[in-house]
Order: C-alpha cells, then structure tokens, then sequence
C-alpha cells in the first residue's frame, strides 16, 4: 500500500440537513423509535402498552430534506406516513443519564418515518428484520433543524401532519410514552450516541397509505414544517 491509497470510486455525498438560522447539521445515524404513542400502537393493535420502546435504524442515505420529491417505492402496495419529531444529537455519549441528556441535544427537526406497512407486517407475522419495512431509499425526509438555542426543550406542542390538505394526524409532543431525555438515556445504554445522530421518536395515530402525486405537509409547533411530494415509482 502506498502511503496515501487513492479511493477507487468518487467520494460519496455527505448528507447534511440545513440549520435553521444559518449552517448545515451533518448527518450521522439514524435512529427511530418503533412506538412512543399509546393510540397509534392501539390502532397498530401491537402489543403491551408499557413494553420499553425499542429501536431500528434507516441509512443516513435515506434522509431526504424539505421539499424532496420522494418516488413510490419498490416492493410494496401500501406505503404509508408517520409524522415524528426528531432530536439531532450535538454531543455524543454513553450511558447518559435522563437528567443529563438534554446537554446531548442541538436542536430539533421534524420528520417522517415512511414505511412499507405491508412489508413491516410480513415481518411482524413471520419473525424477520423489520429493515425492508422500513429502511429503503428517501424513507427519512427531515425537515430543517431548529437549535436549542432557538426553540428551547421540547415537552408539549402539536404534531400533525396532512394529504393533499386534509389533516389525517395530530397528537401532542406531551403524549409520548417514553419522553425525548428518556429516549436518549436508553438509545445510549445500547449504542454509542455521537453528534450528527437523528432519533425519530415515534408516531401519533393517524397513519395511513398515500399515492403518486400527494403532497404531504408535517408540522410540529414552533418548529420548520416539512412539505414532500410523491411522485411515481421509478423506471
Ligand atoms: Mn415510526
């Protein structure tokens, strides 16, 4: 090996999400929270309310910002919506306690956790990797991110999100089951967090299955709101 090995294909985009106010927020892991919101894992009909919320991952990749133009994927007949707010980690860590974990926070986004419902149920039924249900091309548009410094610490506010400008979710930040400094305390326990990590925390109720040509508009109080378009499958 020579010193300095050339890379044998171009470098790979980074994947940064702007600031709101100013600067770019690079994008390290994402992680999301399989449930957070007692009426959607109702309406889910999943399993015990009080299960600890576990978590999955979807490649950095997949983030797609405000205003993305998103295809209808592949390999599924019911691809669905879930308005999350997301946390963008600025300090990394282990084992963070909950008192400690809003040191952890730069700012806040939101986001939607596209899914393929039908896939994410195949793999519930029959015990597979949740991954083909969830973790695919443009399924993580992000909205721009609002620091702390700006928005302060998220507790409560409205989260909803819209079809072609009819309303089909809206829930509070405030119902979360397991809150934003808990979910970080127990993310940490299981990985290392570092800054430029996106946690989407969960889904209100409301879920549903949209088409080429909708537009989607999620919105949280006090935060950017996300606008993205479906548009028809790829050749
Ligand atoms: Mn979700």
């Amino acid at each position: 090996m020579s010193a300095a090995a050339v890379s044998v294909l171009p470098a790979f985009p980074a994947t940064e999400l702007p600031v709101f106010g100013g600067g770019v927020f690079p994008v390290r892991r994402v992680y999301c929270v399989g449930r957070n919101y007692v009426d959607h894992i109702r309406e889910m009909n999943e399993a015990d309310e009080r299960d600890p919320p576990f978590f999955f991952q979807k490649p950095r990749d997949a983030v797609v910002p405000d205003g993305a133009r998103v295809p209808y994927p592949p390999f599924t007949a019911d691809f669905q919506f879930e308005v999350e707010l997301v946390i963008a980690i600025g300090r990394g860590g282990r084992n963070v306690p909950v008192a400690e974990a809003c040191d952890h926070i730069f700012g806040y986004a939101v986001g939607i956790d596209l899914t393929r419902r039908d896939r994410q149920r195949d793999a519930r039924d029959l015990r597979l990797p949740w991954e083909i249900g969830k973790s695919f091309d443009a399924s993580a548009p992000c909205g721009a991110v609002a620091p702390v410094r700006d928005v302060g610490m998220y507790e409560r506010g409205a989260i909803t999100l819209s079809v072609n400008g009819a309303e089909r979710q809206r829930g509070d930040i405030g119902h979360m089951i397991w809150s934003v400094p808990e979910v970080i305390a127990q993310l940490s326990r299981q990985v290392t967090l570092g800054g430029g990590d996106l946690i989407f925390t969960g889904t209100p109720a409301g879920v549903g299955a949209v088409a080429p040509g909708d537009l989607i508009v999620a919105r949280i109080d006090g935060l950017p709101p996300l606008t993205i378009t479906i548009t028809p499958p790829e050749a």
